[in-house]
């Protein structure tokens, strides 16, 4: 059975203070969610320390937003498997589209960060998705199969999750439809090997079309990046109807 895994990347947002501020509230809004979800928290690496300590014995995830391939060396900027493993990190976003369009990741880039996180027993969430450019284009289909492809060399699919967010439905309030989304997932789906992989969409996900999202039966969970700032906001999402 696919595990239902709601997700929320911060982004570069929230101090220590703001974090905890919304661990507090947060926790208590999702305590009775179904046994097969889960939900974890990606948070800017200055409050994981913090927000590890105080989820602790809940069952709520912690999740960093990059990992580098190296255990350690001049990569100014970058943070290491060991360090992560160090604050006690369940889930790694690699590959989201931010890190592919401002700081250089390539497949390839993105394909050893996987491994990487994967050989620290981190679970890592793989972002795929077309620009508005590749959609009109009709390419879609194609520039999903080759990120698959490349990204995937050697990465064990029995440790992942995948989102797929369509870089033009990113933080633009343009939500990609639901029937598409799960289209667009069920061809994702196609190409694994492993077909009880969780595959999450994300894009402008509110609690206005989560439910409706959640309701597509390739459909495993949802990525969430502005929606999941406000702790209210993000249990609604958790608590989809
Ligand atoms: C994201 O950053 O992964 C994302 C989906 O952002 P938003 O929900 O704001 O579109």
């Amino acid at each position: 059975m696919r595990k239902v895994i709601i997700a929320g990347n911060w982004k570069m947002h929230k101090n220590q203070a703001e974090s905890l501020t919304f661990v507090q509230e947060f926790k208590s809004e999702v305590e009775d969610t179904q046994e097969n979800q889960e939900i974890v928290l990606c948070a800017p690496f200055t409050s994981l320390t913090a927000m590890s300590k105080n989820l602790h014995g809940s069952r709520i995830m912690l999740g960093a937003q990059n990992i580098h391939w190296s255990d350690e060396g001049a990569y100014t900027g970058e943070i290491s498997g060991s360090m992560l493993a160090e604050i006690g990190v369940d889930y790694i976003i690699v590959g989201h589209s931010e890190r592919r369009q401002y700081f250089g990741d390539t497949d390839q880039t993105v394909n050893l960060r996987l491994k990487a996180a994967q050989q620290y027993g981190f679970k890592p969430i793989l972002c795929v998705g077309e620009t508005k450019e590749q959609r009109d284009a009709g390419e879609t289909e194609q520039i999903i199969i080759t990120q698959l492809k490349e990204n995937l060399v050697e990465v064990d699919q029995s440790n992942l999750v995948i989102a797929y967010e369509p870089i033009w439905a990113i933080g633009t309030g343009d939500t990609c439809e639901s029937s598409e989304a799960n289209r667009v997932i069920g061809i994702i789906r196609q190409q694994l090997d492993n077909k009880n992989v969780s595959i999450q969409y994300g894009g402008s996900v509110n609690t206005k079309n989560v439910d409706e999202i959640m309701a597509q039966p390739e459909i495993d969970g949802t990525l969430v990046g502005g929606a999941s700032l406000s702790a209210s906001s993000f249990a609604r999402i958790v608590n989809y109807q």
